[in-house]
């Protein structure tokens, strides 16, 4: 296990495969991603983007530098010791480059009138945060000093927190199952009933979104584990820990009730009877931070990944030298539908171009002569399958455009 640990560690991996590099020059804790790093980067944004948006939840966009009075209000200046600290323009407030995001989104609800019937309002960012970790702390992708979050934020009345919870998890059940992450368990942070005064909001709304937790949890059958204490003060919360092929357990998903940050920014929405009421915001990050989250990846899968991560899904080889035409087309034709294909025309010999790529844990590697560019059959040779297989080019094409679509 430690042996295998050491080859998929992400630090090696994520050099070998020209994934992701740190710079010095740059800074520690501050990767810069090369072409196939970005593209799995991408990836993996875009399929919680997607699965957000059919969901009901919706885009929004904030700045990364924010005066101090914001972190005032929050009361993240007084008490966030991982804040850089503030640039002092000539005549200008100072400012800081933001280590998290929930006041801005506060900030923008703020700005407009709500009523009722709007919440709850799903509202999400993709965006880099600037945390000061100690430089002795930096590991690769999992400890960095930018890490982008899949954040959300769902402004929420009272008598919707057990639907809007229900639904993450639904989100947080796909997820994990399209990357393989099978093995999770739940920890259910709730509030000491022997400590009531360390706790801010109503006692009903505590009372009852931590019912609704347990139940949630339980009805989906989820191993899990109350932790009575362990609620911030002003909410309970849900972690979520995986375990990756080699059994290491990993921090991954958060949903947390707030009843504090809707309370320092005066949140408002007018309920059905006219009155001013306040919402509850819940937090949440399904990937957690995406650096983190592709460290874990690159380390659960080892390189090999599903075709429809795969930065590069099939290369092709052609036997000789006229037959690169033919192939250029062929990968044209490919690129067409969405699938990520390279051609390798180097003065390799055969043997040793479809080794490179069989090296490189490429889902599919075709040999392109004149059998396959005369409507033959091709043969592909599969990762990991000793056989090669004998496929039409029809079948081929609908096999990997299935594969990739479903995730498989
Ligand atoms: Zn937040």
């Amino acid at each position: 296990m430690i042996e295998e640990a050491k080859k998929r560690d992400h630090r090696k991996l994520g050099k070998e495969l020209e994934l992701f590099t740190i710079i010095d020059e740059i800074g520690g804790g501050l990767p810069l991603f090369y072409p196939q790093g970005a593209i799995l980067r991408r990836l993996v944004e875009n399929f919680v983007i997607e699965l957000q948006e059919r969901r009901g939840y919706v885009p929004i966009w904030i700045p990364h530098i924010t005066k101090g009075k914001l972190y005032e209000i929050s009361g993240h200046l007084q008490k966030y010791d991982a804040m850089y600290p503030p640039m002092h323009l000539e005549g200008e407030d100072d400012y800081y480059l933001k280590p998290m995001n929930c006041p801005h989104f506060m900030m923008l609800y703020k700005t407009q009138m709500h009523s009722y019937r709007e919440l709850p309002m799903r509202w999400t960012c993709t965006t880099t945060n600037y945390r000061y970790e100690k430089s002795g702390e930096l590991s690769g992708l999992t400890r960095v000093r930018a890490l982008t979050q899949d954040d959300c934020h769902v402004f929420t009345r009272p008598d919707q927190i057990e639907s809007e919870i229900n639904l993450m998890l639904d989100m947080i059940s796909e997820i994990y199952n399209s990357f393989t992450l099978k093995d999770f368990w739940v920890r259910i942070s709730v509030h000491d009933p022997a400590n009531k005064e360390k706790y801010i909001g109503d006692a009903k709304i505590w009372q009852e979104s931590e019912a609704a937790l347990s139940r949630l949890i339980e009805k989906r059958g989820w191993k899990h584990e109350v932790g009575v204490g362990e609620a911030a003060f002003y909410g309970p919360k849900l972690d979520f820990m995986a375990k990756d092929v080699l059994g290491r357990e990993w921090q991954l998903s958060t949903i947390q009730l707030d009843m504090n940050l809707p309370e320092r920014f005066e949140l408002e929405y007018t309920a059905n009877d006219g009155t001013k009421q306040r919402p509850v915001v819940i937090h949440r990050a399904i990937l957690g931070s995406i650096e983190r989250f592709l460290g874990i990846l690159i380390e659960h899968f080892g390189g090999k990944w599903p075709v429809w991560l795969s930065p590069v899904q099939a290369v092709l080889v052609p036997v000789m030298e006229k037959h690169v035409e033919g192939a250029d087309a062929l990968k044209n034709e490919l690129f067409d539908l969405g699938v990520r294909v390279e051609i390798d025309s180097s003065n390799d010999t055969l043997g040793s171009r479809v080794r490179k790529a069989a090296n490189k844990h490429i889902p599919y590697i075709i040999v392109v002569g004149d059998k396959e560019l005369g409507g033959e059959d091709w043969m592909v040779k599969v990762r990991g399958e000793k056989e090669q297989l004998k496929i039409s080019k029809a079948d081929f094409i609908q096999k990997i455009l299935k594969e990739i679509k479903e995730k498989s």
